[in-house]
C-alpha cells in the first residue's frame, strides 16, 4: 500500500506557532514518530509538509536586510524551506526509524510544480502572506511591484497569487525513489511553482500553492491509495465553534461536497483540506482521510478522522 501523507504547519513549529530552528527539529521529531509508527506497517510513504511560517521569516529577512543583500523572489524562498524542512524532517525520521529497529532509506527532494500563467491569481492575487506592515513600508515594497492590501487595523498585507496546481513536475523521481524504497519527502509547500514558455522552456514564479491541494495532486500522479492530511484537529467539523459543533466521519465524497457547499470549511484553513481529500477520491484514490497526527496509523490501517472512501 501506498501512502502519501501531508505534514500541516504545526508539524513544523511549536503549539504556539513558534518556529526557531529548536522548535521546528522538537516538532519534526513528533511528526516523524507518528510517521515511524506508520512506517513498522508494510507500507510506502511520501511526505510532503507546509511551510507557510518559515517562508514568513524569510520574508521578513528580505525586507529588513534589503539594502544588504538583494532579497530573493517568492519561489526561491519555496525552494529554501523545501530543502531545510526536507533534511530536518528526514533526520527526525532517519532516528525514529533507528529507535524503532525499521530500516527504510530516506530522501528530500527538492519539487516543482505547474502553474498556468494566465491563472486568474496572478492578475487578481488573493492569497495573504507574511507579516502586517504599516502603510508607509508597505508602499516602499508596491513600488517594487509588490500586492499589498489595506486590511484596516492590523495594517497592510502583501496578497499573491495562488494558483491551481497543474502537474508536479519532478514526480517521477518521487516515484522512482518510491520504487526503489525510499521514504521521500517532497512538494513541500504545495511545489515550487512554475510556468512553462512558449518555448517550453520552465521558469519559477513568485506565487503559493495551496500545500494539501498539491499534497492530493502529487497523490493521484503517483499512484498513492490513501491520502493522510495530518492537522491539528482530529476531524473535519460542521458547524465549527458553535454549540451546534459535530464531527464529520467516514462521508461520501457527494455528502462531504454537500457539507463544503453549505460553508461549513473556512476558505483559508479546513476548506482546502476538505476540497483535496473530495478531489483525490473523485479521481480514483481508494481513501482519504483527515486526521490529527496521533491518528494516522489508524486513518491508514483501520478508521479515524474524517475519511472519504471510493464508491
Ligand atoms: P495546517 O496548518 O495543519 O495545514 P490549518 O491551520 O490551515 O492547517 O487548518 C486547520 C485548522 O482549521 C484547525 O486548527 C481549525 O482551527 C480550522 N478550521 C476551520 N474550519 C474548520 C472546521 N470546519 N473543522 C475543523 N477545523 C476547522
Ligand atoms: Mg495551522
Amino acid at each position: 500500500m501506498r501512502v502519501l501523507l501531508a505534514l500541516g504547519g504545526n508539524a513544523m513549529t511549536n503549539a504556539e506557532g513558534r518556529a526557531r530552528p529548536e522548535d521546528q527539529i522538537a516538532a519534526a521529531r513528533v511528526a516523524m514518530a507518528a510517521v515511524a509508527d506508520l512506517l513498522a506497517h508494510d507500507v510506502e510513504v511520501v511526505v510532503t509538509h507546509g511551510n507557510g511560517p518559515q517562508v514568513g521569516n524569510l520574508l521578513v529577512k528580505n525586507e529588513l536586510a534589503a539594502s544588504v543583500v538583494p532579497p530573493v523572489p517568492l519561489d526561491w524562498c519555496g525552494a529554501q524551506t523545501q530543502a531545510t524542512l526536507g533534511f530536518v524532517l528526514v533526520d527526525a525520521l532517519e532516528a525514529a526509524l533507528a529507535a524503532r529497529g525499521v530500516e527504510r532509506r530516506t530522501a528530500a527532494l527538492v519539487t516543482r510544480a505547474l502553474v498556468d500563467p494566465d491563472d486568474p491569481g496572478f492578475t487578481h492575487p488573493t492569497k495573504p502572506i507574511g507579516r502586517y506592515l504599516p502603510a508607509d513600508e508597505a508602499a516602499v515594497l508596491v513600488d517594487h511591484g509588490e500586492t499589498w492590501e489595506d486590511r484596516g487595523e492590523k495594517g497592510w498585507r502583501r496578497v499573491v497569487a495562488s494558483p491551481e496546481p497543474l502537474e508536479i513536475l519532478d514526480a517521477p523521481a518521487v516515484q522512482a525513489l518510491v520504487e526503489a524504497g525510499f521514504v521521500v519527502v517532497a512538494n513541500g509547500g504545495g511545489g515550487i511553482p512554475h510556468v512553462r514558455d512558449a518555448d517550453g522552456t520552465l521558469r519559477g514564479v513568485e506565487a503559493v500553492i495551496d500545500k494539501d491541494l498539491g499534497a492530493a495532486l502529487l497523490a493521484r500522479t503517483v499512484g498513492a491509495d490513501v491520502l493522510v492530511v495530518a492537522t491539528d484537529v482530529p476531524h473535519a467539523v460542521l458547524a465549527y465553534g458553535t454549540p451546534d459543533a459535530r464531527d464529520v466521519g467516514t462521508v461520501s465524497v457527494a455528502e462531504l461536497r454537500a457539507y463544503a457547499g453549505e460553508g461549513h470549511f473556512a476558505s483559508g484553513s479546513m476548506g482546502p483540506k476538505v476540497d483535496a481529500v473530495c478531489r483525490f477520491v473523485e479521481a480514483g484514490g481508494r481513501k482519504a482521510v483527515i486526521t490529527d497526527l496521533g491518528h494516522i496509523v489508524e486513518a491508514v490501517t483501520g478508521e479515524a478522522g474524517t475519511t472519504v472512501l471510493q464508491g
